[in-house]
């Protein structure tokens, strides 16, 4: 496997292949100028005519050659594959080869919804292009560098140690790429810089970066731990499993499907979408209302433990669908916090815009500011200087 890489790289191109239970998700990067030459999705494997992933990957070859980008194109420099959990295993980009794959395998227990599609995309890749480097790069990477101290949940530890049950974290390539940006961002160097970044999408998730290293996230062993998302209800106190088991008589999978399906915003007020609960709290709705402030109120919380966490801040960042897009929701969760050193701008706030910005005041010392992630430029990225190395 090794002989295709250190050297021999002539291309510039990755392809990024995010591969879920039912999508594949792809982007064909330049990285000579980080420039995006094509984007897509296939959707609804398994039902009607994209009958597998090995069907969906060979539509996204289709697809690319349609556009004179083929697989077959010298130019592709490697395959840059997301996979969801590495576990303790996988702490950075790895090229893959049969025994890594064996050890992504190991770890389907750890996610039981994720990996598996992820390493079913990568063996179809592999058999696509297999003189080509395909790299994985893992979403629990970035928090690796927890200390002890925050990635170990206070269970019996030899218990805890036997099942993998300590926090691991998500979406650590947004949080690795948006606390990245946020430095650019303040012209400052990476490692001077503490930020909180807030990635609010239908999943969300807080982390601490001191100086561009991870101290501490909210999600954990799984991501339904930490903030109140789209359809998770995040933290909650576990005995509430054991109570909904006992006197509801509810199944560890009914639970299962009610914690991170059923919950959150959605079961709160029957709607997942910010701006449709916007609209609703526009009309008065109460239920709509509360939803929001249950959410906001868990942001909070979580902004004010990372700054304790952290020391000092010296910057917010708010991304994804949710943190890009809702003023009502950067207002929300940082109003009356100026005694923390935190102002944001209203008129800043309220400017819709899709580049990375600031949206605090002159006056506030820590800066607040709203950066759209790109994972899969991350991922591309750092699959490329894998393999050019
Ligand atoms: P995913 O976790 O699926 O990648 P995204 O980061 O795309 O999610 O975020 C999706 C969520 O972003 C939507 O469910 C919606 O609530 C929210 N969102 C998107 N656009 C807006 C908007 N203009 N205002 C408020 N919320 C928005």
């Amino acid at each position: 496997m090794n002989s295709s890489v250190n050297g021999s790289v002539n291309g510039s191109r990755v392809l990024v292949l995010n591969s879920g239970s039912s999508s594949v998700k792809y982007q064909l990067l330049d990285m000579a100028d980080g420039s995006r030459l094509a984007s897509g999705i296939v959707e609804r494997i398994g039902e009607g005519p994209v009958a597998d992933h090995s069907a969906a990957l060979k539509q996204v070859a289709e697809e690319l050659a349609g556009q004179g980008l083929g697989l077959d194109s010298p130019a592709l420099a490697a395959v840059g594959h997301r996979v969801v959990h590495g576990g303790t295993r996988f702490t950075e980009p790895t090229l893959i080869t049969d025994e890594v794959l064996e050890e992504i395998e190991k770890l389907v227990p750890l996610a039981p919804l994720h990996n598996p599609a992820n390493i079913t995309g990568i063996k179809v890749a592999r058999d696509l292009r297999p003189d080509l480097p395909q790299v994985a790069v893992f979403d629990t990477a970035f928090h690796a560098t927890m200390p002890e101290s925050a990635a170990r949940y206070a269970v019996h530890r030899e218990t805890a140690d036997r099942y993998g049950v300590r926090r691991y974290g998500f979406h650590g390539t947004s949080h690795a790429y948006v606390s990245r940006a946020t430095a650019a961002l303040l012209g400052r160097d990476l490692a001077e810089v503490n930020t909180i970044v807030l990635h609010l999408g239908n999943g969300a998730s807080a982390s601490a970066v001191r100086g561009g290293v991870c101290v501490d996230t909210s999600m954990g062993l799984t991501p339904l731990e930490g903030l109140v998302m789209g359809t998770r209800s995040g933290d909650l106190d576990p005995a509430a499993i054991f109570h909904l088991a006992r006197v509801g008589g509810m199944s560890v999978d009914e639970i299962d499907t009610l914690l991170n399906k059923r919950s959150g915003l959605l079961g709160l007020c029957g709607d997942n979408d910010m701006r449709e609960i916007g609209r609703r709290m526009g009309e008065g709705d109460p239920k709509a209302q509360l939803a929001f402030d249950i959410y906001v109120h868990r942001l909070r919380k979580y902004v004010g433990a990372y700054a304790a966490v952290l020391g000092r801040v010296d910057a917010i960042a708010f991304t994804a669908g949710v943190g890009e897009n809702s003023a009502a929701v950067r207002e929300a969760a940082l109003r009356g916090l100026s005694v923390f050193g935190i102002e944001v701008d209203a008129v800043r706030n309220a400017l819709r815009g899709s580049s990375t910005r600031l949206i605090s005041t002159e006056t506030s010392r820590v800066a607040v500011a709203v950066v759209p992630t790109d994972e899969e430029l991350e991922i591309a990225s750092q699959a490329y200087d894998l393999v050019t190395a």
